[in-house]
């Protein structure tokens, strides 16, 4: 069943210094009961815009919200649901503990709003206190904690109301790496204990891949791809996704008498399969790091930079003047300065037309 449904859902801001800003543009998702669900893409892409309008703190310019078949936002209805009744349990990035609070009245709040008795309130704090691994911690007060602590006094009241979705935006990016995997495995856990819809905001492309069953990831306010971690990463819709996920190279190259050569030479040829349906005459190769190979018959260049990595080697070398990295477990023993040749494998051809430049994006990054 599909549980979160956003129909042609737009959002545009109106400042003086920028005009108008489509924040969110056209976005059409169903997002299923039980999901883990994540929405993945560069700062000021459009992925909190889009939770704060799932929550309700942002009503639409354009579009309809319904969540567990229940209408939340109709924009040409003017129908708007207040947040307190949309049944959420939320993580917002800036939606800090509450310091004056200990950890027992931070969890147990949402249950104060809702006038619930005093021992169901008991019950159930304790309940998400327990769940959080802070069972006993809650005379203490949030700055008596860490911060893998505070963060999940904020899940525990995100959960105290046994809400059917949960939306967390960017929860563990205030982490350091290693509790920030814990963490991971600690949100997944409380989503198979209470079967969650969990709609996860992160730029994190690793966070997304662990976590989630499919992702969304966004761009300028538009969808790129909705996908599967595993098709997502092999079968990238764009060159931004292809980018976005996992380690890439993109060399910009030319084509002439169905050769390939690097950019603005016309010297060494590149040898590849040009797919027969591409006829454009510059292109930009795809390749992951792991999928150049060194070998006898490649392209000739030399070493730039060797570069131990513990579980394997990364080399990067030249071509035409576009450095690539290549990344390999059995080390073939080049040095730096030493000539080698190699081939690129698994390529993805893309145009040149119609890229957005990363200055664009940079306009639109949240401080
Ligand atoms: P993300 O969470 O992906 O980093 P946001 O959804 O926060 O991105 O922002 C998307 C775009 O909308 C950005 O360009 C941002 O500057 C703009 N934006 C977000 N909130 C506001 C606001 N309240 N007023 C004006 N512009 C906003
Ligand atoms: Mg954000």
């Amino acid at each position: 069943m599909n549980q979160v449904v956003l129909k042609d859902v737009s959002k545009a801001f109106f400042t003086k210094a920028f005009g108008s800003v489509t924040a969110v543009n056209k976005i059409n998702l169903n997002i299923k009961e039980g999901e883990c669900f994540s929405f993945l893409g560069p700062s000021g892409c459009g992925k909190t815009t889009t939770l704060r309008l799932i929550a309700g703190f942002e009503d639409l310019t354009d579009g309809e919200i319904w969540i567990g078949n229940k209408p939340m936002s109709i924009r040409n209805k003017n129908f708007y649901l207040p947040p307190e009744n949309r049944g959420l349990g939320m993580v917002f990035q800036a939606f800090a503990v509450w310091p004056h609070l200990n950890v027992f009245e931070n969890v147990a709040f949402p249950l104060r709003i809702l006038k619930m008795n005093k021992n169901d309130i008991l019950e159930k704090t304790n309940e998400a206190l327990k769940h959080t691994n802070l069972f006993g911690l809650g005379e203490k007060f949030p700055s008596e904690l860490s911060g893998g602590q505070q963060q999940r006094i904020a899940l525990a009241r995100a959960i105290v109301t046994h809400p059917k979705v949960l939306l967390l935006d960017e929860p563990l990016s205030n982490l350091d790496p290693k509790l920030r995997e814990i963490m991971r495995f600690e949100i997944k856990d409380l989503q198979r204990k209470f079967n969650f819809t969990i709609i996860y905001v992160t730029h994190d492309q690793t966070e997304a891949m662990a976590l989630s069953d499919r992702i969304l990831v966004m761009d300028m306010g538009n969808i790129q791809q909705i996908d599967t971690p595993v098709n997502m990463y092999k079968s990238p819709a764009n060159k931004f996704v292809y980018g976005f996920l996992g380690r890439s190279n993109f060399v910009k190259v030319e084509i002439s008498n169905r050769k390939v050569y690097p950019y603005g030479t016309r010297g060494k040829e590149i040898k590849c399969n040009i797919p027969a349906d591409f006829n454009e005459e510059t292109a930009i190769l795809a390749t992951r790091p792991n999928a150049i190979k060194f070998t006898k018959d490649g392209f000739k260049t030399e070493v730039k930079k060797r570069i131990f990595l513990t579980d394997s080697i990364e080399y990067r070398v030249d071509i035409g003047g576009q450095e690539i990295r290549i990344n390999t477990i059995t080390d073939p023993g080049y040095k730096e300065g030493d000539t080698c040749e190699v081939t690129l494998n698994n390529i993805k051809w893309y145009s040149t037309k119609g890229d957005i430049s990363d200055k664009e994006r940079e306009a639109r990054k949240v401080i």
